[in-house]
């Protein structure tokens, strides 16, 4: 009876050993390649070896048992195969859970319809980066812009064109900025870039860079009413940086959206800079 008790154990614990392959398997196919997967794949190897250790043991010849004693090394294997089976299956559920915490993360800080950072983003990276740039005198600015007669697009083409502006446009704003660049969707069809290390003039070439951009690049869409044209729209550009004037994140802001209705008021598809320069001028004129 302790013979077959003693044979029981070490059988169902080889049998949990094989059990345990299965989620260990799942974790190595869910993990992106790297030292963490191949850590699993050894792990997963010295589970085989185990299992064939286990086996041995079945078939070996050994002692009959006779006494609860004798039942101490097949009850160490037993527990060996059900550990090995819970660290599996707890380790495949904490690796799912944090690959769902941090995919919810991303979604929290990222705008539906375009994929670009929200205000969310935006409200704790200009902090961060307002106190970078204050500790260790690095140049930060920031460009807000804004879509010409969003509007008339809209209400000529209709809301899911619009969409795919705007969608596009993000799509030329994130090619023309550089990675460390945040570029947000600030409100409807505004997008601000908060440039780190990046001091105004150099703001004011980039903003114009992608002002010409957008000029250049009519946008096709595949619901456009007309196959095969595209539609044209231009975008204003208010710059600012941060500086005596300007000190804070919320200053930054307000300098680069009051840039922005100058741009605005001076006749559109064009780049303004904050503060307002003494006499009027914009960086740009029209391109047109
Ligand atoms: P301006 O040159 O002065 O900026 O004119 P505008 O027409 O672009 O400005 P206005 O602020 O009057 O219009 C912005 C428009 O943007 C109004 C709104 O319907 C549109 N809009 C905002 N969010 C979205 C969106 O997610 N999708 C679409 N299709 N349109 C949007
Ligand atoms: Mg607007
Ligand atoms: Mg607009």
């Amino acid at each position: 009876m302790l013979d077959a008790i003693a044979t029981g154990l070490v059988a169902v614990g080889a049998v949990l050993l094989v059990m345990a392959l299965v989620p260990a398997g799942q974790i190595i196919g869910e993990l992106p390649g790297g030292t963490v997967r191949r850590h699993w794949q050894v792990l997963a190897a010295f589970m085989y070896v185990f299992v064939a250790a286990y086996v041995s043991y079945l078939v070996a010849d050994r002692p009959e048992a006779d006494s609860l004693a004798d039942l101490l090394v097949p009850g160490a294997f037993f527990l060996g195969g059900y550990f090995v089976l819970l660290v599996t299956l707890v380790s495949l559920q904490t690796a799912r859970d944090v690959r769902r915490v941090a995919a919810l993360e991303e979604q929290s800080i990222t705008d539906p319809l375009t994929g670009l950072y929200n205000r969310r983003h935006l409200d704790r990276r200009l902090e961060e980066e307002v106190g970078k740039s204050v500790r260790y005198g690095i140049p930060l600015s920031g460009l807000l812009l804004d879509v010409d007669h969003f509007k008339s697009v809209n209400d000529r083409l209709g809301h899911a064109v619009g969409d795919r502006v705007l969608i596009a446009l993000a799509r030329l704003m994130l090619d023309a900025a550089r990675k460390s660049d945040i570029v947000t969707r600030y409100g409807g069809e505004e997008i601000l870039i908060l440039a780190p290390h990046t001091a105004l003039a150099d703001a004011c070439l980039l903003a114009d860079r992608l002002r010409r951009s957008v000029e250049a690049h009519p946008i096709a869409t595949a619901d456009a009413p007309a196959a095969g044209a595209p539609i044209k729209v231009t975008v204003s550009v208010g710059v600012a940086a941060l500086g005596p004037d300007v000190p804070d994140g919320p200053a930054l802001l307000k300098a680069a959206d009051d840039a922005l209705y100058r741009a605005k008021h001076s006749g559109r598809n064009r780049v303004e800079v904050a503060p307002a320069p003494a006499a009027p001028a914009a960086v740009r004129e029209h391109a047109s």
